[in-house]
């Protein structure tokens, strides 16, 4: 059988139990996952790239199907150069919706071969977002209910 391989890209900035939920169950449904954290866009981390790796790599350090990989280029170009057929992304409310279906459409317009695969938030996780995360910690409180719990996070983490 053909091998599929989804791209679940984006800026970890940190990894939540909301993303680890998404990669969680879509593993059952390709036959390698491979979490991108972007390194080129708009977005300007706090976490430092070897930080948010770091912690994406503990997260899933059991799963042998999860590779963790930084990229700079276009995602449907990246999809390309690592034979990842899908993209897979997590959907919160509307506003996700709406954001996500603009760039699963160009995506789309830019290589069609790419298909953007949702999976829905579980409720318990739809609240969780890093930025969330970042200022909970910026007023040096616990953040462990909202991470996964193979890693830690602490204000001493904040880039210098
Ligand atoms: P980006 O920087 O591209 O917005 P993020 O790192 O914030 O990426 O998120 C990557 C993906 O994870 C996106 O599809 C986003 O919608 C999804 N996501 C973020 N938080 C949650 C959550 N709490 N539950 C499920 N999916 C989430």
């Amino acid at each position: 059988m053909k091998k599929q391989t989804a791209l679940f890209p984006g800026s970890f900035d940190p990894i939540t139990k909301g993303h680890q939920s998404i990669v969680e169950r879509a593993l059952p449904m390709f036959d390698k996952i491979i979490v991108a954290v972007g390194c080129n866009t708009a977005k300007h981390s706090v976490f430092s790239l070897d930080k948010r790796i770091e912690w994406i790599k503990q997260t899933f350090a059991k799963y042998d199907k999860v590779e963790v990989v930084t990229f700079d280029s276009l995602t449907v170009d990246f999809c390309q150069q690592v034979g990842a057929k899908y993209i897979l992304r997590g959907l919160r409310n509307s506003s996700d919706f709406q954001y996500e279906r603009n760039i699963a459409r160009i995506n789309q317009e830019l290589a069609e071969d790419i298909e953007t695969v949702f999976l829905m938030t579980k409720p318990d996780d739809a609240a969780i977002s890093a930025s969330l995360v970042r200022e909970i910690l910026s007023f040096g409180r616990d953040v462990s209910k909202f991470i996964p719990k193979e890693i830690t996070i602490s204000a001493e983490d904040f880039k210098k």
